[in-house]
This record gives structure tokens, sequence and C-alpha cells, in this order.
């Protein structure tokens, strides 16, 4: 790790918005959830959510691409289950929702706590994402096509809810608590170092300027001996 690079994964993470996110319904493409995480990652968003089966779940996270490192993309069974505990934090959901009595996604505000509810390829948002939904939210289409594909309709939106947001300053200093920052950026820095910490019980040790241990030996001698501070993962 260069202190250049190590100083690139403290900015990013200055910048990531905890109280905005993505649910996908039932997206089940490859290649569409792919680029949707890679947008949320732009986007400033660290946590996102797929409600869909395991065994598509399974395919997707099989995929190696770069911006799963970046983004924590959660599984859940079912569109309920992923938004009932972000709507009893406060987050309104905006259901991306083809529908004549939708409302422009332009004026909604997005900087507030909010969900972007995407639909499957096929038969969009669920009645049950539908009905949980605080706002639906439609992209004018102007042309003899009827949707956009749904990765495409994830930048849109979530290009404006960037603009809205750096408007309002909420790029400009760091959102995440102290805890969720620092454990993030060792998680980034020593990927495979973090990944034996909790296998093995132990607090995540103190990183330098350039994302290295402070003092590895004597971190390494502490676990030989036992003497790590240790940690309940
Ligand atoms: N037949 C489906 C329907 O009526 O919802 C089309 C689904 S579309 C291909 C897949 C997803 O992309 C939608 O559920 C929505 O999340 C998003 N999407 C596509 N076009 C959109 C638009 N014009 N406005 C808002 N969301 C859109």
């Amino acid at each position: 790790m260069t202190a250049a690079r190590f100083q690139r994964l403290r900015q990013v993470l200055e910048c990531r918005q905890p109280d905005l996110t993505i649910v996908t319904d039932n997206v089940h493409k490859v290649r569409n959830l792919s680029a949707i995480v890679r947008t949320a990652d732009a986007a400033g968003i660290g946590t996102m959510y797929c409600a869909m089966p395991d065994k598509d779940y399974k395919a997707f996270k099989g995929t190696a691409m770069g911006s799963h490192s970046w983004v924590s993309v959660q599984r859940q069974p079912d569109v309920s289950a992923a938004l009932r505990p972000l709507k009893a934090k406060g987050y309104q959901v905006l259901a991306t929702h083809l529908a004549d009595d939708s409302v422009d996604f332009r004026e909604a505000d997005y900087t507030r706590p909010t969900v972007i509810l995407l639909g499957a390829e096929k038969l969009g948002v669920s009645a049950a994402g539908c009905e949980l939904a605080d706002m639906h939210i439609t992209i004018p289409m102007r042309g003899m096509v009827q949707s956009f594909n749904v990765s495409v309709a994830a930048g849109i939106i979530l290009a404006e809810a960037e603009r809205q947001r750096q408007l309002a300053g909420l790029y400009s200093e760091r959102r995440l608590d102290d805890q969720a920052y620092h454990r993030t950026l060792f998680e980034w820095a020593q990927p495979k170092l973090s990944e034996y910490c909790r296998e093995s019980g132990l607090a995540y040790p103190a990183l330098n300027e350039d994302g290295e241990l402070v003092d590895g030996l004597a971190w390494q001698h502490a676990v030989r001996d036992g003497s790590a501070t240790t940690f309940d993962w």
C-alpha cells in the first residue's frame, strides 16, 4: 500500500453517504447488478440491498467485479425484508415506477435519508415494493421505447441524488461515524489481515499514514503470546 493509495481510500470513505442506498427488487441479471454496484459506488453509496433468491445472489457474488470490493451488497429474501428495517430508521422509499401518476424523479428530495427502489428487468417493482414506497418516481421518456435498462435508470437517478447532495454540502465532510470509518478503512487497506482478525476474534491493529501496521512485529508477537486486543466480531 502506498501513501497515495491509502490517501485515496480515505478520500473515498470521507464521501460515503450512510443515509443513501439502493434496494433492488428481484433484479437478477449479473451484468445489471454489477453496473448498479459501480454506479452506487460513484455516488458514495457504501451499502446496498438485493432482494433476490440465494442462488442468483451466489452467481452474482461469484463474478469478481472490482466495485464489489468497495460497496457492501447484502441479500434479502424479499423486498419487504429489505425495506422495513430502513423505513423503521426513517428512510423515505422512492420506488422507480413507470406509471402515469408517478412524479418526475427530479422533484424528489434526495438529501433526506433515501432508498431508491429499482425493479426487475421484466416485471418492474413488485406490488409489495410499490406499497411500501413513500413516493413513486419516473424518468420522463420521450422516445418510442417504454423503459430504460435498470442500471441506466439507476445512473440517471443517482446523478440527480449526487447533484442535490453536493449542493447541500453532504460530500464536504465525513458522514460515517468513527467506528464505521476506521473499520472500513482497515478492511480496504488490509483485506487479508482484516479477515484473519475477524476469524481469530482480534481487534484491528492501528495503521500508520501508509496504511501499514504501526508496529507490525510487536503486533505479531502479541498475537502469538495471546496478549493482542481481542474483539467480539
Ligand atoms: N415492464 C417493466 C415495468 O413496467 O416496470 C419495465 C421494467 S424496467 C426495464 C426495469 C427497471 O428499470 C424498472 O423497474 C425501474 O426500476 C427502472 N426504470 C426503467 N425505466 C425507468 C423510468 N423511465 N423511470 C424510472 N425507472 C425506470
